[in-house]
């Protein structure tokens, strides 16, 4: 068998996901790639958060031919390898349909960093894309997905690693990291945020500003980068 270690983290990550209450049913999944960039270990499709075990893990290649595994991988695989082939940083991928994020992606809104638990983790706005053309979701709708969440990235120079999720217009947030357990942990925290975002501007007609550009820096970069100091070491 093989990649059993990646099987393993990517089983948890998705059992986490049900455990930090982001998904109903099994509108969730998580994938790994592993350390050479070959394979991506990935949920079957439709299995119940119950019944997973680690065995149940698909692998598939870059180009999403199954390599191992009997059943099928989550059906949102093209795009989770999209964002692999474009970005060797990313790790491992989550897709949810967890409430707060999905209803401002249902708004067509990103959420701006209107506070510290955001800046924290994302540097700037977590964007919102645009809506995909009738093409593109007729055809290969799962790649365009994905093809958009980079179009989206590249086009407002967004650095994957420091905006590490998105929300897909009309559909829901896609979240990744360096590992299964970070990227839904990045899942989580975008909730909170898309959750505290609607408070803010619930409480502010729509008014609320963006934190201070000086306060965004402070939290961010005290977590992140060369500067960092926060947490042990
Ligand atoms: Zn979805």
């Amino acid at each position: 068998m093989m990649l059993e270690q990646l099987k393993n983290e990517v089983c948890r990550a998705n059992l986490l996901l049900k455990e930090y209450g982001l998904i109903t049913l099994t509108w969730g999944n998580v994938s790994g790639i592993s350390e050479d960039r070959r394979y991506v270990v990935i949920k079957p499709s439709g299995v119940s958060y119950a019944e997973m075990t680690a065995d149940m893990m698909v692998v598939t290649d870059l180009d999403g031919k199954v390599v191992e595994g009997n059943l099928r991988p989550s059906s949102d695989l093209a795009t989770h390898l999209e964002l692999y082939r474009n970005y060797p940083e990313i790790k491992a991928v989550v897709h949810t349909h967890s409430r707060w994020a999905t209803g401002t992606a249902q708004a067509e809104q990103g959420i701006p960093c209107f506070g510290t638990t955001h800046a924290d983790h994302f540097y700037g706005t977590v964007p919102c894309t645009r809506h995909l053309t009738e093409q593109e979701i007729k055809n290969d709708y799962e790649l365009n997905t994905g093809k958009v969440i980079v179009e989206t990235l590249n086009e407002l120079k967004i650095d994957p690693m420091a905006v590490p999720a998105i929300l897909v217009c009309k559909h829901g947030p896609f979240a990744w990291g360096k590992t299964p357990e970070k990227a839904v942990e990045n899942a989580l925290v975008l909730e909170e945020c898309a959750y505290m975002s609607y408070i803010a501007k619930t409480l502010t007609d729509g008014n609320v500003a963006p934190a201070p550009q000086a306060l965004q820096d402070k939290h961010y970069f005290r977590k992140h980068g060369a500067g960092a100091y926060y947490g042990q070491k």
